[in-house]
C-alpha cells in the first residue's frame, strides 16, 4: 500500500526548507508569505510551530524554495521588500533595495536639516532622486518629511512604473519622469536643495555581477571602471543644485576614494565619505559652493 506522506507541522517544514539548503530567515520569511502573514510575523511562526500545513501550501512552498535556492532574490519572490519602515512592492524590473542605501537617506535627511531656515516666501525644500528604481530613496524623504517637493528620474519606463504604484500606494506625493540622469527632468529650470543617487556602479567586467543575474543589468553595471555613470552626475548636477545644495552618490566598495576627486574635480565642497552599516565607504557627497552663481 503506498504510504502517504504525514502532513508537516510548521516546526517541520521549517527544518525541511533549512536541510534543502535554505538559510533559516529565507524559510522563515517564505513560509510566511504562504500563509499569508505579514514579514514581521516571525515570533507567530514559533507560537504555531504545531499548525498543520495544506498540502496545497506545502506544494506553492516547494516551488518558491526552489525559485530560491536557485538564486532568486527573496524580495522578487514575495513580491515586496521593506527599506526605511517602507514596504515596498519590487519585481524583476527594479534592483532590490538594500539596507546599505540607508545610509544615503539619513545622510540626506541631514543635509537637508542644515538648510539655513527659510523665509516664508521662499521655494520648497526640494530633492531629487536620480534612477529611483522601485521608488525607495524618494519615498523613504518623503515620508520622512511630508513638505518636502521631491522628484524620481528613471531612464526606465519600466522601473518608473514600480516607482508609481509604491507612490500611489504609500500614499507618497513624488514627481516621477523618464530620461537619463538629469535631462530626465521634466522643468530643466528646477534647482534642488539635495539631489541624491544610488546609480549602476559595478564594473562591467566584476565577478560579483555574475551573482546578481536576476536584477536588471541596467540598474547595476556602469562601463569599465563602474564610474561612467556617477561622472555623468557628477558634471550633470552643479547646475540643477541651489547654493549650498548637496549631491549625495552611492557607490561601490573600492570607489569612494575616486568619487571623492571627481567631486572636488566638479567644483564641489565639504567633499566626504559615509560608511555603510558593514562600516565600507558607500556614499560620498559635497555641497556646491553657497555664493555658486550659475
Ligand atoms: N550595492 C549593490 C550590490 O553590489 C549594487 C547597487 C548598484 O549598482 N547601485 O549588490
Amino acid at each position: 500500500m503506498p504510504t502517504v506522506p504525514a502532513p508537516e507541522n510548521l516546526a517541520q517544514t521549517l527544518a525541511a526548507l533549512q536541510a534543502a539548503g535554505l538559510e533559516r530567515l529565507d524559510a522563515q520569511l517564505l513560509l510566511l508569505h504562504v500563509l499569508g502573514q505579514p514579514p514581521h510575523q516571525r515570533g507567530w511562526l514559533l507560537t504555531h510551530d504545531t499548525d498543520l500545513l495544506s498540502p496545497e501550501r506545502a506544494t506553492v512552498l516547494k516551488l518558491l524554495a526552489q525559485r530560491r535556492l536557485s538564486g532568486e532574490p527573496l524580495a522578487y519572490i514575495t513580491g515586496q521588500k521593506e527599506f526605511f519602515g517602507l514596504m515596498l512592492q519590487v519585481d524583476a524590473r527594479v534592483l532590490v533595495p538594500r539596507p546599505d542605501t540607508e545610509t544615503l537617506v539619513n545622510w540626506a535627511r541631514e543635509a537637508l536639516a542644515e538648510l539655513p531656515e527659510k523665509t516664508h516666501n521662499s521655494q520648497p525644500t526640494r530633492v531629487l532622486d536620480l534612477g529611483t528604481g522601485s521608488g525607495a530613496i524618494a519615498l523613504a524623504l518623503k515620508a520622512s518629511q511630508t513638505a518636502l517637493q521631491v522628484h524620481a528620474i528613471d531612464v526606465s519606463a519600466d522601473a518608473l512604473a514600480v516607482a508609481r504604484a509604491n507612490a500611489q500606494l504609500l500614499k507618497l506625493d513624488v514627481t516621477c519622469s523618464q530620461g537619463a540622469w538629469l535631462a530626465g527632468l521634466s522643468n530643466n529650470a528646477l534647482k534642488f536643495d539635495c539631489i541624491v543617487s544610488n546609480p549602476p556602479y559595478i564594473a562591467s567586467l566584476d565577478p560579483h555581477l555574475a551573482a546578481l543575474t536576476h536584477e536588471p543589468l541596467q540598474a547595476l553595471a556602469s562601463g569599465a571602471d563602474g564610474l561612467d555613470d556617477l561622472r555623468l552626475i557628477i558634471v550633470q548636477a552643479p547646475s540643477h543644485l541651489k547654493p549650498g545644495g548637496w549631491l549625495l552618490l552611492e557607490h561601490g566598495y573600492d570607489q569612494a576614494a575616486a568619487v571623492r576627486n571627481l567631486l572636488s574635480a566638479a567644483g564641489f565642497m565639504q567633499v566626504q565619505s559615509r560608511c555603510d552599516l558593514a562600516g565600507i565607504e558607500r556614499c560620498s557627497g559635497g555641497q556646491l559652493n553657497p555664493t555658486h552663481t550659475p
